[in-house]
Formats: C-alpha cells, structure tokens, sequence
C-alpha cells in the first residue's frame, strides 16, 4: 500500500472516530455492531452530471427527488495524473493540481484543466483510490485495485452494473474490471462476462442494431462493446445454458456467482419484452441485458428536422421497442434482491455526458429524466421491498461536463419555469474540474458529513470522491479495532 493511500485512510479513520468513540460508551458492549452495515448499497451516477445539469432538470421538470436527501454534500473530482493516457508516451500525463476552493470559485480557467475522465473517476468511485486518466481498476504504478463488485463478492452478496450506455465503456467496466486503458473495448467486455463475478450487467453495445434501434440485418456494426462477433452468436443461442465460449482460438469459461463452484451461465435478454418481464416474478439467477440499440438507449439518435442542440427535450419520437433506464433498474433490483445477503449495484446515467459533451442541451435534459426517473424508482424500490435501515443510497457524478452555466462561467442558469428551457450556456465541450454534488439516504448515508472536512466558498462542505466507497469498504470490510 502507497503512503499516500494509507495517510488517506488514516485521515479517514480519525474523522471518523469520535463517532466510533461516542458509540462505544452510548451503546455497550457491541462496540462493533454499531457501525452502520447496510445490507444494500446502491451507487448512481450521473456521468457528466454536473450542479447546473441538476439545476436545469429541477427548473424544466420540477425539483429532482434527490434535493430531499438527508445527506447532500459536495465531491472533489481530480485525478491523480491528469491528461491523455498513452502506452508509448506517459509524459502525455502530468500529476494533477487538485482542487483548490478559491482559484474554482474565480477562475474559469482553473477549472478547465486538470480534470479528470470517466474511467479514472470510476476508479476513484469504486476502489477508494486516484489513478491516472484512462486507466480501469489499476492504480498509477498498474496494481490492481479492488472495487465494490469484488468487495460484495467477496462477502457472498451479489453484484452488478446498469447503465444507458455499452456496458463496457468506462464508468461501468470501472466497477467491475482491471486494464490500462479505458479504449480495449473488447478486452473490458470479457473480462466483464468471463471474469468477474458479477450477477448482473446491463447496458447498450449490441452489434447487430444501429443507434435508431433499426436492425442492421447482417452489416453489423462493430462488435467491440461485447468483445466478439462469434462470441455474440453464442451467447445468444446459448442463453441460461452455456458455460464455455471461444473467443479467437481461446477458451473462455463463465464463473461461479453463488460460492457453490458451479459455473453459472449467463441468461441474456434484448427485447424490451424480456426486459419487462424481469421486472417482477421469478427471475434468471445470472443476468446480461443488453437492449436491441448500439451505443445509447436514446441519446444518440438521429435529431427530427428542425430539432437544434438548442432545442427542448423530446422533439424527436424516442426510439421505439427499448426498455427505459428505469425499467431496466427495476429488472435488475428484480434479479440483485433474490440473494438474502443482500448486493451492491452501480446504476449510471451514461449519456448525459454524451449530451454534455456535443452541447446539446435538449438532449441533456432529456438523459436527465431519464436518469431522475431512474432514482424515483430505486426509492420506490427501497421503499416497498427494503427499507432505509438496510439499504444506503449515493447518487453522485463522476466529474462535470460542459462547463455549463446559465451564460458565461460562473452566471447562474435562469430558471424560466416548468417545460420552458432555462437560460443555460455551455463553455466547453470537455470536463472541468468543479465540484459536484453527493446525494446520499439510508443506512450509514450520514457519516459523509462526518467525512466532509473541506469547505468549498459556493458548494459548501466536500469530500474526495474516493471517500464515497472508502466508506462502503469500512462499512463492509473487516471490523476496525483499536
Ligand atoms: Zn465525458
């Protein structure tokens, strides 16, 4: 372990102990069991999610279930090296400059550098550790990290990743896999279905639809988001039965999920049919979900005729014949909560990032109910078949996109009333820097402001968002003792 790293949970560990010390004398003699355990953990993110994309979907739909949190704080994004990953030449990569609260709250330059990406802010999410841009589940000397799907394995609960966009594209693969670069598509997605242990994966990526959700009959696109063309075909025809797979001349076998070392084959469904069907009753016990789009459920598709990246939301049709990002949270809840030992699961609005990123401001709001939607359910969910004294629920971005603001940086976005586009102007067509928001609820969820030891003059009191499971990790991990 770095010294870095351990200074970091040392840190942690002394914010956290008056709370320990408090309980250890109010709630004798189990020191230990005091400590929040929550049975389940449900982490959200939304990709490029930044304040003023929350702000905008509280202006045009109503204000978003999360304002009523308990627990809202704010997250520091920077990664630990900052630029382009490239093998061949790592001076392409420079430490990053952190986060500091006066330069970002002046200078909109500031904010525009050092930022990280999706796949270094996966990592910071899922294994408590900053890394360098690019990289999946590795840290900056190429160790492997364990994240939380590994950590839930590892204590017989189950495990899985949805998201609206390819299931192996950065945020996902993030929470569940090992490799330098965030851009080996194929390598991510068998490691994903091969070898990881993961109950359930849902996302975009399928080869054989375009991104209208128009079958390509035969002229597929590229079949990197699920590793392999062939592999494709196999796992289709052999859905809930097969156990082995070749992909180009290796053998590839699929991992036991429930300890009982009986390899357990992937059950996968395309059809919105199926995908309704998962959402009650008995389900698969392993589930790959995989809606018939290519690379997001809706994002992506082609804009009407006089619709402009200005445009307000919903212009054009939505692209027929696709489960919802809520519905497929609801199937894979469905298929997570049949393990009495309770899961974790990271549940990503994937293309308001996407949005961000081509400015489209319409289209972002569009991801926004989507991913609003989506929460709503997760609530209702914990609501009927849990409760928040089992379940802990963080919804959170993994950096912000656009530089969005209600004109130039820093105005605030103008709020012209329900269904009207705000006032809203974006200022890059890359990440910044600023800080973004941590809604959390349930068990456990109120020791984020005990890990709240920074003051930011706009957002308030921030935690690094390496913070977040470092948390879930004490909450899960071996009992601390002093
Ligand atoms: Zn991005």
């Amino acid at each position: 372990m770095e010294t870095t790293s351990k200074v970091i949970i040392i840190i942690a560990l002394l914010l956290l102990s008056p709370f320990l010390f408090f309980h250890s004398f109010a709630q004798k003699p189990a020191a230990q069991s005091s400590f929040p355990k929550p049975k389940n953990v449900i982490i959200m993110i939304g990709d490029g999610m930044g304040y003023n994309c929350v702000k905008a979907a509280d202006d045009f739909y109503g204000p978003m279930q999360i304002e009523d949190f308990p627990v809202k704080v704010a997250a520091a994004t920077y990664p630990a090296k900052s630029g382009e990953f490239d093998e061949k030449d790592t001076s392409k990569l420079n430490w990053a400059a952190g986060y500091n609260p006066a330069m970002a709250s002046k200078d909109s330059l500031y904010l525009r550098k050092d930022f990280t990406e999706s796949a270094a802010a996966a990592t910071a999410l899922s294994t408590g550790r900053k890394t360098y841009n690019n990289v999946i589940g590795l840290s900056i000397t190429y160790d492997t990290l364990k994240n939380l799907c590994e950590l839930a394995k590892s204590i017989g609960k189950s495990a899985g990743v949805i998201t609206s966009v390819p299931f192996s594209h950065a945020t996902p693969a993030g929470f569940v896999a090992h490799n330098k670069t965030r851009t080996h598509y194929s390598e991510l997605a068998t490691y994903m279905l091969f070898s990881s242990r993961c109950d359930l994966i849902m996302g975009c990526g399928n080869p054989e639809f375009d991104d209208n959700g128009n079958s390509l009959s035969g002229a597929w696109k590229s079949s990197k988001y699920v590793a392999d063309s062939m592999l494709w075909l196999s796992l289709k025809s052999g859905s809930g039965i097969q156990t082995s797979f070749i992909i180009k001349d290796k053998i590839y076998q699929v991992t036991d999920v429930s300890g009982d070392r009986i390899p357990d084959p992937w059950t996968l469904i395309t059809s919105e049919k199926d995908f309704r069907k998962l959402m009650s009753g008995k389900t698969p016990k392993r589930v790959l979900g995989i809606p018939e789009v290519y690379s997001t459920l809706q994002q992506n598709r082609d804009f009407g005729k006089n619709e402009t990246k200005n445009s307000p939301p919903f212009l054009k049709p939505f692209n027929p014949n696709l489960p919802t990002l809520a519905e497929m949270v609801r199937g894979g809840l469905n298929v997570l909560d049949n393990n009495p030992k309770g899961f974790f699961v990271m549940i990503e609005g994937g293309a308001i990032d996407w949005a961000n990123h081509d400015n489209q401001k319409g289209r972002m709001l569009e991801e926004m109910k989507s991913f609003s939607d989506a929460i709503d359910t997760v609530v209702a969910w914990v609501n009927k078949y849990s409760s928040w004294n089992e379940t802990l629920l963080i919804v959170t971005a993994d950096h912000e996109c656009g530089d969005l603001w209600g004109g130039n940086t820093f105005s605030p976005v103008s709020d012209n009333g329900r269904n009207i586009m705000p006032g809203l102007k974006y200022n890059s067509k890359d990440h910044t820097n600023a800080l973004v928001g941590v809604y959390a609820k349930g068990k456990g969820a109120e020791m984020y402001n005990l890990l709240a030891g920074e003051t930011d003059p706009v957002r308030g009191k921030f935690i690094q968002n390496t913070a977040i499971p470092q948390l879930i990790f004490m909450m899960w991990g071996p009992p601390v003792t002093y």
